[in-house]
């Protein structure tokens, strides 16, 4: 374990209200942190102990481990979840040590998002709330007030597939750091100036694929795994895609295609990455490819269904 000094505790005390305050966090969720922790570790065996230990993220340790060599000892990762008004999704939180020159990374995920995505993968499978109410759900959870009680919990909800797409979202900044150039900015779409930093960020997506996708094949066979984590990162990008929107009305991950945000790439671009890779995945023996593609149809089918009938609900009560 890295040791932190008193003034990296004074900076992380300065720092994360203020970033608190900025998302309006209205408090931590241990218990789904934990939850999402103890899936992670079933799903993906090691992988956060890599994450918080960073001598050991080197392949030489790790045979066929895809990152680069580095140095990156003096580095800090922590996970938490929050409860905070959608859209946010995640962050990363960088802090540096004037004194030990230690970087922290706190990860920090919204639990609103894992929230969001049950209940709309819940809705394409036909279960859950009614267009209408989730509807109103949608927007209580953008809203800094919003009670999300008065709305019943859906019943049957893929967790291990929600859990490992955030993890996913998680591990980006990860990515970050000990991810290969697979994209090159060139073959990115998007305005010239911004073409390095969406590379960036795919790249990051893909080094956190990828990271997670080798935790699945590296200890025991557990190729049944990929279909889970390649599904749970099309619901996280389907969410993110359905809050994408600038005048809040939900959208569908094609519909987000177009979309140019200057430092980031579009959920399409980002979920049109990780599919191509994974194709070559499935075409290097990882895993059982008309398999991936029939859990999808029962899971994700109906997913675009549930998101329109939900705006028509929403035009028909607007129309009233
Ligand atoms: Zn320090
Ligand atoms: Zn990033």
């Amino acid at each position: 374990m890295i040791q932190e000094c008193e003034r990296c505790r004074e900076l992380l005390s300065e720092r994360m209200p203020r970033f608190d305050s900025v998302r309006k966090v209205r408090g931590g969720v241990p218990l789904l942190r934990d939850h999402i922790v103890d899936q992670g570790e079933l799903l993906f065996p090691r992988a956060f102990e890599l994450l918080f230990n960073p001598h050991q993220w080197t392949a030489d340790t790790i045979p066929n481990f895809p990152v680069l060599s580095h140095d990156q000892t003096r580095m800090c990762f922590t996970f938490h979840v929050v409860n905070a008004p959608l859209p946010f999704a995640a962050a990363c939180v960088r802090i540096t040590c004037d004194q030990c020159g230690l970087s922290h990374r706190p990860v920090v995920l919204n639990a609103m998002l894992i929230v969001l995505a049950s209940h709309l993968t819940a809705a394409g499978l036909g279960t859950g709330l009614n267009p209408r109410r989730l509807s109103e759900f949608f927007r209580a959870l953008h809203s800094d007030a919003g009670s999300i009680n008065e709305f019943a919990a859906p019943d049957s909800v893929p967790r291990a597939e929600i859990f490992a797409g955030a993890l996913w979202l998680a591990f980006h900044e990860f990515g970050h750091i000990v991810g290969n150039s697979l994209v090159g900015p060139e073959q990115v779409e998007g305005p010239e100036s911004s073409r390095v930093t969406i590379a960036g960020e795919l790249n990051a997506d893909l080094a956190a694929f990828r990271v997670l996708h080798h935790r699945t094949i590296a200890n025991r066979p557990m190729l049944d795994n990929f279909p889970v984590l390649l599904c749970g990162v099309e619901i996280i990008l389907r969410t993110i895609a359905a809050m994408s929107g600038f005048d809040g009305r939900p959208r569908l991950l094609r519909e987000t295609k177009s979309q140019v945000i200057l430092t980031h790439p579009s959920p399409w671009q980002r979920w049109s990455v990780i599919r191509a890779y994974a194709a070559i995945d499935f075409k290097l023996g990882s895993g059982d490819r008309s398999f991936y593609l029939n859990h999808r149809k029962r899971l994700l089918g109906n997913f675009n269904r549930a998101i329109n009938t939900m705006r028509l609900a929403e035009h028909f009560d607007a129309a009233n």
